[in-house]
């Protein structure tokens, strides 16, 4: 009995000091420690950074998803102070705490995209818009926020994550400027793949999730409808019937949705009107892979099955 206890104290030692160590860890202390918003702009980075020193750490859990209504945990905070910078998508997505973020933890911000739209949020190649009402108070929801879907976004944040840590890290501007010229190429490749989804005939899809917007775009679908979704929530009976109206309607061929919420109501709309129902990869969280363009690869080959059935 008495060696029992003993083994068991010694297990919940063993435990306890586990527990005090992850609390106490702190990857880097050389001020190389760069945070990302979460996990697309994780992926990039992590390109971008690869070879150096720089520490790079994701701040959002890995199954979070999407950052439309996020509030910052205790551990964030922690995380946000001991960082040297933050790395963000922009464009709204951290809009729920960005700013208490910089208040509190005084953080150096990289802002991935910066240059994409103009003052009044005008993006004129993605005719997104981004309004101000008479009070000035900014709309920034009415912007697609998801720009790593885009590849000639995705470039541009390629770049600008580039020259953000070149000046915070000029050590290693050399190796920064080669890993995203290396990546730019890889994204050139997947515009090549691209190609071939924009011409022939009209392609008519739905979209059960936002994310997926710009990608469908650049891949010459026209999104009938679409229902702004993400991970955590779902569509009412509302959009579901017009959805199903507008797809009767306008000879929808494709129904795309992620492996999420969503898709029981793809699936529901799909066996309705008898259109084949296709996941795609949002890459708020590792799906399909953990490499940003084998990931993206995968996404412009399903977009071409489906148009190709
Ligand atoms: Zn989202």
């Amino acid at each position: 009995m008495k060696k029992l206890f003993k083994k068991v104290v010694i297990c919940l030692t063993a435990v306890f000091s586990l527990a005090a160590f992850s609390a106490c860890y702190k990857p880097n202390t050389s001020g190389q420690s760069v945070l990302t918003s979460f996990y697309p702009v994780y992926l990039i980075t992590q390109r971008i950074t690869n070879g150096t020193e720089i520490n790079v750490q994701n701040m959002a859990r890995p199954q979070t998803g999407c950052l439309h209504d996020y509030q910052l945990t205790t551990l964030d905070m922690r995380l946000l102070s001991s960082a040297n910078v933050l790395i963000i998508n922009g464009a709204g997505m951290e809009h729920s705490f960005i700013e208490k973020a910089v208040d509190e933890t005084n953080i150096n911000v990289i802002d991935s995209s910066e240059g994409l739209f103009d003052e009044s949020g005008i993006n004129e190649e993605h005719e997104e818009h981004f309004h101000s009402d008479e009070d000035g108070h900014d709309h920034d929801h009415e912007i697609n926020s998801h720009l790593w879907m885009s590849l000639d976004m995705v470039s541009v944040q390629a770049q600008n994550i580039c020259s953000g840590l070149k000046e915070i890290y000029p050590q290693y501007s050399d190796i920064i400027d080669k890993n995203t010229q290396l990546f730019i190429n890889d994204i050139n490749s997947l515009k090549e793949l691209e190609k071939a989804n924009q011409t022939g005939n009209d392609f008519n899809v739905i979209s059960f999730n936002e994310a997926f917007h710009y990608l469908l775009e650049e891949n010459g679908a026209q999104i009938t409808a679409e229902i702004e979704i993400d991970e955590n929530s779902t569509p009412t009976a509302r959009q579901m019937a017009q959805m199903s109206d507008s797809a009767k309607e306008l000879n929808v061929k494709a129904v795309f949705c992620a492996d999420d919420n969503g898709r029981i109501f793809a699936e529901t709309i799909g066996r309705e009107l008898n259109i084949p129902v296709y996941v795609l990869d949002p890459l708020t969280y590792t799906v399909s892979s953990d490499d940003y363009i084998s990931a993206m690869k995968n996404n412009i080959l399903t977009i071409s099955e489906a148009k190709n059935k």
